[in-house]
């Protein structure tokens, strides 16, 4: 079969480009990424060859091979794993079948669009961007590869610049090697980056790939004396040259070592690795437990949340281990959804390794040791609460909501997230405006107050601006800014806490405990009776927009609101679900007026005039278009509201 000549796929024209012109300045960290391939390769054919011995085709152990070589100016790394044939090597190294390079690469756009701080830099290490970062220091790279358990060998090629051929060839050994034809600038002793110097490239193995489970070996020519038949150097001999094949890394995964030895830079640099992070974690969980299971637990709290933490192409989960041998990515059954962002893994020796997805999930060990990480990770948490408010304050703006899904969500799925996640809350105080626990806004009621008084909007000034907050501004009652749509459903899962029930300032009545507001109560209900008439033709005039219109008593100098009816769904919560397309779920509307105002006043002058008088039509609608923009909602037809207005303003 003669050479093909293939292109690449867009998106993978793209990365290259960018690699080609290498926008990131830290070139040697294709090393790792090209001996993580190669790791990975050895990794799948390790596992097929457990239940197809013959793969291995005789091989007694695994290994990745590094060879510099000063006079051809290039570096080959080779690795006896599991190989690609003709439609893997299409498959994978011509097109980005990744959702995270895509993703980087649409990140990467809107952030050069943005002119935003974000570098390029943080981004190749947040997405790991592998093979293709060979092009950062080689002008061309060629891949020669054969698939164990196939006889053709194929020969891949390319110079990064929008094309690859590919061709038949002989390989005797299954595996692949990655043969980097260096740019000028990264060989010759003269060169800072000279990546065909043994040392550089055993101190690079050293420092990022340490801990690959299989040995990476690199040829030394050794000059010696030889030694005599006792193993005695022959001192007078001359010296004779041979190769050495020396294993670069120590190959102990980081887990399995003592804590007290490592580094903080050790864990800090397995975990950007390993997880493809570029920030620090901001938080570390290493455990060893023996007992009814025995496992180790390595696990992180990302510095920052993914940006797409909450969409359905985020997969969460751990990797799993058993006796340091990979078994699985991203398994889910260990720990509850809500602490989806935590990353690490887990090693066990009660796990078998050749399990399957299915029996994995029954597993008794595994639900035992899930348990046991989510005790614990709760428990550093609500540490961190108590003992370093800053930082918690920090995981809270990076992963609060995830705890807020996670208490109600619980609801649906049967599991009581409730008791477990309540006191880990924070909620925005009117107080001072920081954030406070349950636990702090309860501990600092008013005496005599019952309930605990919420309010949502959009952000803060929007809630400081409803007109009912003013009623408890004035009598000094904190109140609990819900911003996130999520809190309302959180709120509502937990019930009440510490026997308080929580109250929307801005659904159903107010109901504050002291005699003042009870009085008013009294009196608005009189009033209301005396103009029962005016109340009814308003809620005739707006129709089904309105369940009722009332006199308020929770309004001092605002003119309208709009309430939601205690028995149901509030406004905020009404829009969110109209956001997500739920329009199912709608709250009952009561428009509330104020009967001190001086609207109110011309409001019953107009209503005299007679119901259907074309002027107290309006004042009817323009309430109601006012109560909604009070609550961030458009008019129904605002172009109609805006004309009505600047009649007004005309007269
Ligand atoms: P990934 O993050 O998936 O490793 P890469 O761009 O680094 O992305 O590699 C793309 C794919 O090419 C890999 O998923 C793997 O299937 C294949 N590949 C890369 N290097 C090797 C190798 N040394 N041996 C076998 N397959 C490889």
């Amino acid at each position: 079969m003669a050479k093909e000549t293939f292109e690449f796929q867009a998106e993978t024209k793209q990365l290259l480009d960018l690699m080609v012109h290498s926008i990131y300045t830290n070139h040697e960290i294709f090393l790792r990424e090209l001996i993580s391939n190669a790791s990975d390769a050895i990794d799948k054919l390790h596992y097929e060859s457990l239940t197809n011995r013959d793969l291995l085709e005789g091989d007694t152990g695994f290994e990745i091979h590094i060879t510099p070589d000063a006079d051809a100016h290039t570096l080959t790394i080779s690795d006896n794993g599991l190989g690609m044939n003709r439609d893997d090597l299409i498959q994978n190294l011509g097109t980005i079948a990744k959702s995270g390079t895509k993703a980087f690469l649409e990140k990467l756009k809107e952030a050069q669009e943005a002119n935003s701080e974000v570098t390029d830099k943080d981004m190749i290490g947040q997405f790991g961007v592998g093979f293709y970062s060979a092009f950062m220091v080689a002008d061309s790279v060629t891949v020669v590869t054969r698939k164990a358990g196939e006889s053709q060998a194929y020969k891949w090629e390319s110079t990064g610049d929008g094309q690859y051929t590919l061709d038949e060839c002989e390989k005797p050994k299954h595996g692949t090697s990655i043969i980097l034809h260096l740019g000028s600038d990264f060989y010759g002793n003269d060169k800072e980056e000279n990546y065909t110097d043994r040392d550089k490239i055993s101190g690079l193995v050293k420092q990022y790939s340490d801990y690959i489970r299989y040995p990476i070996t690199m040829d030394y020519t050794v000059k010696e004396k030889p030694k005599d038949a006792d193993g005695k150097v022959i001192e007078d001999a001359p010296e004779e040259e041979h190769v050495e094949t020396r294993t670069l890394n120590s190959m102990q995964p980081l887990w399995t070592r003592n804590k007290s030895d490592i580094k903080p830079e050790e864990y800090k640099e397995f975990f950007q690795h390993q997880f493809f992070e570029w920030e620090d974690p901001m938080e570390i969980f290493h455990t060893k437990a023996e007992g009814a299971v025995e496992y180790t637990a390595l696990l992180f709290i990302p510095g920052r949340a993914p940006f797409n933490l909450y969409y359905t192409d985020y997969e969460a989960g751990l990797q799993l281990y058993s006796r340091h041998v990979f078994i699985m990515d991203k398994c889910k059954d260990l720990l509850p959804d809500y602490l989806r962002f935590v990353k690490g893994l887990v090693d066990s020796p009660d796990l078998s390794l050749n399990i399957s997805r299915e029996l994995l999930q029954q597993s008794r060990e595994l639900k035992l040791i899930g348990r046991n990480l989510e005790k614990n990770i709760l428990k550093t948490l609500a540490r961190d609460l108590d003992k370093d408010r800053e930082k918690y304050e920090k995981f809270w703006a990076e992963y609060g909501k995830s705890l807020k899904i996670g208490i109600y969500s619980g609801m649906m799925t049967g599991e009581n997230n409730v008791d477990k996640l309540k006191d880990l809350l924070l909620f925005m105080s009117s107080k001072d405006g920081k954030l406070c626990t349950l636990k702090e806004y309860v501990g600092r009621m008013k005496e005599g107050q019952q309930k605990i008084y919420f309010a949502t909007g959009k952000d803060r000034a929007a809630i400081d601006a409803m007109p009912q907050m003013e009623l408890l501004r004035d009598r000094d009652l904190e109140v609990l800014y819900m911003l996130d749509p999520v809190d309302e459903f959180a709120v509502q899962a937990i019930g009440e806490y510490e026997g308080k029930k929580f109250h929307s300032v801005s659904q159903g009545d107010l109901d504050l405990d002291d005699d003042e507001y009870k009085e008013e109560k009294k009196k608005a209900e009189d009033l209301a009776k005396d103009n029962e008439g005016l109340l009814k033709d308003i809620k005739d005039y707006l129709g089904d927009k309105v369940a009722d219109v009332r006199l308020s008593n929770r309004l001092k100098s605002g003119a309208v609101c709009l309430v939601a009816d205690a028995a149901g769904p509030s406004i905020a919560m009404e829009q969110a679900f109209a956001v997500a397309d739920n329009p199912l779920l709608k709250a009952r509307r009561i428009l509330e007026i104020n009967p001190h105002h001086d609207l109110f006043n011309r409001l019953q002058t107009l209503h005299e005039g007679g119901k259907d008088s074309q002027g107290f039509q309006d004042y009817c609608q323009l309430l109601y278009d006012q109560a909604l923009l009070l609550e961030g909602i458009l008019p129904d037809d605002p172009a109609a509201f805006a004309q009505k207005v600047a009649q007004m303003m005309a007269r």
